[in-house]
């Protein structure tokens, strides 16, 4: 079934009109009709099951049948990867908004190969944004993970301390797993995870995180390429705090 994002919150029983480019799509590209069944999502966490009432060129009107249970998981999951090459955030950012994860913060680290865009670089985050979006459609998730433009070091490591818990993977960590931290922390719900770029964090940047409160863990004994990493924790902490 087809999802379509409204432009305002919707309640079970009224009719919303699509905004443009959701019309556009339904009536040009996917030739939706009265009467065709379909998923609406309001962005603000209503989901609902919802028919074609008028579909008329760029004019498409939904009835909104019912409201689904919501589908936000129990915890707001941060991912603070270390800025790598634009497809490999493309990826994660979609991954991410599958998983749940609620924002994607990418951090300039020191030894991230790419650097934040300071011609294209709103450009690139809206391509960001349109990814969450359609990730968001396709796994019918109400709301898409925010994405933040890159952060440098200084702002990043003040805004990763202010989470309620910080899990930090490293390869060079001892022998703590996630498990073992949510058996200490059971209750966590404002969680966040920062992974290194392609080249790791530097041993100086953990040394900064663990002076920060951060809990460092190992995600087993096989390096794992920093966007396995990022989808890897980012389901791990989902399946042990959240709804996976
Ligand atoms: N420094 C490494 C690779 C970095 S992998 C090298 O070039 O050899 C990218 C990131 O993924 C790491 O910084 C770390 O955050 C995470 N990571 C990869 N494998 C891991 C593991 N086995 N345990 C914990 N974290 C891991």
């Amino acid at each position: 079934m087809h999802s379509f994002y409204l432009d305002a919150p919707g309640a079970a029983g009224q009719v919303a009109a699509l905004p443009k480019d959701e019309a556009k799509h339904a009536a040009k590209v996917l030739r939706l009709r009265e009467g065709d069944a379909v998923c609406a999502l309001d962005g603000a966490g209503g989901r609902f099951s919802a028919e074609v009432v008028r579909a008329q060129g760029e004019h498409v009107e939904l009835r909104l049948t019912a409201e689904l249970p919501p589908n936000e998981p129990p915890v707001r999951l941060t991912v603070y990867p270390g800025l790598p090459k634009s497809d490999k955030l493309e990826f994660m950012v979609q991954k991410l908004t599958e998983l749940g994860a609620a924002a994607c913060v990418p951090v300039v680290m020191a030894r991230s190969v790419a650097r934040p865009d300071a011609r294209d670089g709103e450009k690139r985050r809206e391509r960001l944004e349109r990814i969450a979006r359609e990730a968001a459609k396709q796994c019918r998730r109400a709301r898409p993970a925010e994405v933040d433009a890159p952060l440098d070091w200084p702002r990043a490591l003040e805004r990763m301390a202010g989470h309620e818990l910080l899990i930090v993977p490293w390869e060079g960590a001892g022998s703590l797993r996630m498990g073992e931290l949510r058996a200490e922390c059971p209750g966590a719900k404002d969680i966040a995870i920062a992974v290194g770029p392609e080249g790791g964090i530097s041993e100086e940047e953990v040394a900064a995180l663990r002076a920060h409160g951060a809990r460092v863990v190992t995600l087993g004994p096989r390096i794992l390429r920093a966007e396995t990493a990022v989808v890897a924790s980012a389901a791990l902490a989902m399946a042990l705090w959240g709804d996976l």
